[in-house]
């Protein structure tokens, strides 16, 4: 064998590696023939015949078994060897769902030709790799497939006070999956795990076309002014450049007022500006207001509220709650204040105690959200209250 920095020359005939040995690098075919062999019943049997392109002992490399083959030179060969460092970080950094089935085809792969080759310790299925983290994220996300179409997924509305006058100006969408076997699954465990796949853009309908629902509802009760209900938009609804359009075309359905359906995005989703902009401008047009979510969380940013015109900001919990000490008392005065300089009216999230209530009163806090004003409950509950 020659070696220079980047390439292995191997002559015919020469073993590249052999069954069993530790491995330690994979390779990537430049030019010639490997053969892939192993030895069943004391016996050479051939697996097969590499060329120019093919990754080489790469199994081995990816789960640290011994080589389960031998590769051997046919003609002269060179070859790229592959660090395992340069798999091993790229599979930390995989998608845990892809990592489960990569390895499980090895496994898979491994059992088999264990079979061949009268290797096998016992019969049975392979053992599982340490992935059911992984496969139970693939099970819930199957399980949240049928909950769409089987009525599991509830949309609960939280009251929005008006602070000055008491009254409930609006509410919060916020959506529950009521799980058979798991019981009432937050949102912000399936919410994300519908992120990673489209799922979330039906689950956005859903939740877009109950909200529209409740407001009919919420209109027939013939009160002097409708309430307002907000709707919380995940990044890949953002992106979607239908969405506007779709909001619109369910109020339109309904003889909605538009108003009356606001735009709830948090925080950590504006790193887009521009986009955001563009939205905020088709949300104004059509008469739909735009709430900052989950402020002072994302990156600690102030650029977001200085360029992009949000009609309101929502004070993270973490702020309300830290109203208990002076920093947290000072930090909030600041944040109303930054609020009402920049024309927008502020909600405060996480209202537990009637202690932070009145401090949110006396610094000039437009409205209060929380545990203290009311929980989310079902359009039901709402409708009984009158
Ligand atoms: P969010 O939009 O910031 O909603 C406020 C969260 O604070 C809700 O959690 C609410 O139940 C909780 N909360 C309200 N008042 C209090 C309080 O006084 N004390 C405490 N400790 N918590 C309070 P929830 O319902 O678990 O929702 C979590 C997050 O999931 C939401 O945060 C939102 O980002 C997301 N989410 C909920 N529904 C939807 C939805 O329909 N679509 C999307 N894309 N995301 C949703
Ligand atoms: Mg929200
Ligand atoms: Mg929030």
């Amino acid at each position: 064998m020659e070696t220079s920095a980047t390439r292995r020359k191997y002559s015919a005939g020469e073993i590249i590696f052999a069954e069993d040995d530790e491995p330690t690098t994979a390779f990537l075919i430049e030019s010639g023939r490997v053969a892939v062999s192993t030895i069943q019943h004391g016996k050479v049997r051939e697996l097969g015949e590499l060329g120019p392109g093919a990754l080489l002992g790469e199994m081995a490399v990816i789960d640290s078994a011994p080589r389960s083959a031998t590769a051997q030179a046919i003609t002269n060969c060179e070859l790229t060897p592959i660090d395992r460092s340069q798999f091993a970080e790229r599979l930390a950094s995989a998608d845990p769902v892809v990592r489960a089935l990569l390895m499980s085809q090895l496994t898979r792969y491994r059992s088999a030709l264990a079979r061949l080759t009268g290797d096998a310790q016992e019969e049975g299925m392979p053992s599982a790799h340490d992935d059911s983290g992984a496969l139970d994220k693939i099970r819930l996300e199957s399980e949240l497939r049928t909950a769409l179409q089987s009525d599991q997924l509830e949309v609960l509305l939280q009251p929005i006070q008006h602070i000055a006058s008491g009254r409930i100006a609006g509410f919060e969408a916020l959506i529950r999956w009521q799980h058979p076997q798991r019981g009432q699954v937050s949102p912000n465990e399936f919410i994300r795990l519908a992120e990673e796949t489209s799922l979330i853009l039906p689950i956005g309908d859903y939740v877009l076309a109950r909200v529209c629902d409740m407001l009919v509802e919420l209109r027939g009760l013939g009160r002097e002014s409708l309430p307002f209900i907000a709707l919380n938009i995940s990044a890949r609804q953002i992106d979607d450049p239908q969405l506007i359009d779709r909001m619109l075309a369910h109020l339109e359905e309904r003889g909605l007022p538009p108003g009356r359906l606001e735009v709830e995005i948090t925080e950590s989703l504006v790193f887009n500006q521009s986009q955001i902009a563009a939205l905020i401008a088709r949300c104004h047009a059509a008469g739909m207001q735009v709430a900052l979510d989950d402020f002072g969380t994302g990156y600690s940013n102030l650029g977001p509220v200085l360029t992009l015109e949000f009609d309101r900001i929502k004070l993270d919990q973490s702020f309300t709650r830290a109203l208990d000490g002076p920093r947290g008392t000072g930090l909030v005065r600041a944040i109303v204040a930054m609020t009402k300089a920049l024309n927008c009216e502020m909600i405060a999230e996480g209202v537990e105690t009637q202690d932070q209530l009145d401090a949110l009163r006396e610094m000039g806090c437009d409205y209060a959200q929380g545990w203290l004003v009311g929980k989310p409950i079902s359009l039901q509950e709402v409708l009984a209250c009158g």
